[in-house]
């Protein structure tokens, strides 16, 4: 049975006192029977404050990028190392934004995700179609060819450090919902590719989040999909009582 997994992506939202305000809500309201693991993914300079209101609470803390060269000369970025450094246990890679507004390919992608994984960082791989690629029937081929190039040649050892999200891109900030049948229909896709990859056992062990204008009204029925194990959830959590509804639908 995998247990649900709720992350929280803030996105480039908050002062520092303001995402330490969150923070501190969600640790004196997160019940303490919460049926999932919990994470916040704040911007990179509140965490060091977010860190410190989450001391000591079962909620972790990620990142919402990195870059894959160990240190040098790489103006604005940040290596693994730092955020290790930092107390940071994962990392996304692969937001559709970070795809589509600023660029990143599959090769870039993958080469951060080694990166994590290579200093024993966890991962959240985000993948997701675009529109006009569902509309054209795409979706299936779009989701393999980004988990292929996001995993494929993974020792299964590596595979348990990581967690897919499913986003589509025109669910993502929209207040578009996938149904509960496109989400299962793309989750259930993306577990029997990894099968294939792997075995199926590890596909069975993957957990695949579901990302898209989730809020605490349909967090319940997303959740209840047989291969949807979480959520990723970017405007709704940036309020304690919408996060902390999403988490209660788990
Ligand atoms: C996200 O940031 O990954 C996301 C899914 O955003 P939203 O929940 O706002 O659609």
């Amino acid at each position: 049975m995998r247990r649900a997994y709720i992350a929280g992506n803030w996105k480039m939202n908050c002062t520092i006192a303001e995402a330490v305000s969150l923070a501190e809500q969600l640790v004196a309201r997160l019940p303490g029977d919460a049926n999932a693991d919990v994470a916040v993914i704040p911007p990179f300079l509140a965490i060091a404050a977010v860190r410190k209101a989450l001391a000591g609470s079962p909620i972790a803390i990620g990142a919402q990028d990195v870059y894959f060269e160990k240190n040098g000369a790489f103006t604005g970025e940040i290596s693994t190392a730092m955020l290790k450094d930092a107390g940071l246990s994962f990392a996304l890679v692969g937001h559709s934004e970070r795809r589509h507004v600023i660029g990143e390919t599959d090769a870039i992608v993958r080469r951060k995700l080694d990166a994590l994984l290579a200093d024993e960082l966890d991962v959240i791989l985000c993948i997701g179609e675009k529109l006009e690629e569902r509309e054209a029937g795409q979706t299936e081929a779009v989701l393999e060819r980004q988990i292929t190039a996001g995993i494929m040649g993974l020792t299964a050892a590596q595979l348990t450090r990581v967690t897919i999200a499913y986003e589509p891109v025109w669910a993502i900030g929209t207040g578009k919902t996938a149904t509960t049948e496109q989400a299962q229909s793309a989750h259930r896709f993306t577990r029997n590719l990894v099968a294939g990859m792997f075995s199926r056992e590890a596909a069975e062990q993957l957990r695949i989040q579901y990302g898209g204008s989730v809020k605490a009204d349909n967090a319940k029925d997303l959740l209840a999909q047989p291969d949807v194990d979480g959520a990723l959830v970017g405007g709704a959590a940036l309020k304690a009582d919408s996060f902390l509804g999403i988490i209660a639908g788990a």
